[in-house]
């Protein structure tokens, strides 16, 4: 029997898993389709801000994979709602100083946020960090200064990297580093391994479920997480008590992956394995 029967859904982590940069994973596509034409609903899970869900659904579709943007939910997403939610005045606009790509920044302002620039940081409620090329010294201290009059401190991961063909960049967790070494101060979490993307993911799910016409109860439905990074996927997935299944396409080496703690439930080459 094929691994997939054994589960109802998944929530299947991007990159590592379905691509690799610009770069699809072998194999993947043709997975994730056989999985939709076997009626298992899927939730794609990222921590990587670096895109709106519109984009990210427009890029599985070019790779065959339909999906509309309720099925991707990003750490960026999450970030900017819990920016959005910053202890302010009553009347008052959540002002956010953002560390990050411009679909961050979008994504803040949607959210309700008011966005600063660097040269008034200091006048944030909230600092949002979020790994990016442009990320220098004068950010930094722009964090800083907003953190040490109180702003909050929201990120999306702590993942040290991000995988990218010819080798890993430095990652949010890199970024984050250098605020909270400068600032004193522990961020929030966003995405994996934190209960909050996964609440979201899962509550999105379970309209697929519903939209399926799937009468069984919440309780029974066997769910697994599908990812390559064991600090987030694996953790985050166990934590949120789903059955976890890590892939050895992107971030996680054959020997990282036996010592894994936690273990993941099941390990595979990567994503075709779940049809063998
Ligand atoms: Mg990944």
């Amino acid at each position: 029997m094929p691994l997939a029967d054994r589960f109802d859904g998944f929530l299947v982590d991007l990159d590592g898993v379905v691509w690799i940069g610009r770069e699809p994973v072998p194999g993947a596509a043709e997975a994730l389709r056989a999985l939709r034409e076997a009626g298992k609903p899927i939730v794609f899970v990222t921590n990587n801000p670096g895109k709106h869900p519109a984009a990210y659904a427009k890029r599985l579709s070019r790779m065959g994979v339909g999906v509309v943007p309720e099925q991707i939910v990003t750490a960026g997403m999450v970030a900017a709602r819990l920016a959005s939610e910053a202890d302010v005045a009553a009347g008052r606009t959540v002002g956010a100083f953002v560390i990050g790509m411009p679909a961050l920044e979008e994504m803040v302002t949607e959210a309700g946020a008011r966005l600063l620039e660097r040269d008034v940081a200091q006048e944030a409620d909230v600092v949002v960090v979020s790994g990016h090329r442009g990320f220098d010294y004068r950010e930094l201290l722009a964090a800083k200064r907003a953190l040490d009059r109180g702003a909050a401190l929201v990120a999306t991961s702590r993942d040290p990297t991000m995988p990218y063909p010819g080798g890993e960049l430095p990652g949010t967790g890199a970024v984050l580093a250098a605020v909270e070494t400068a600032s004193g101060r522990r961020a929030e979490i966003a995405g994996k391994p934190e209960r909050h993307l996964f609440e979201i993911a899962t509550q999105a799910l379970a309209r697929s479920f519903s939209g399926n016409g799937d009468e069984k109860e919440q309780a029974n439905w066997r769910v697994a997480m599908v990812g390559d990074r064991i600090s987030s996927d694996i953790a985050g997935g166990r934590a949120a008590g789903l059955e976890t299944i890590l892939v050895l396409s992107g971030t996680t080496s054959p020997e990282q992956a036996a010592a894994a703690d936690p273990a993941p439930d099941f390990v595979l080459e990567d994503l075709s394995g779940l049809l063998a």
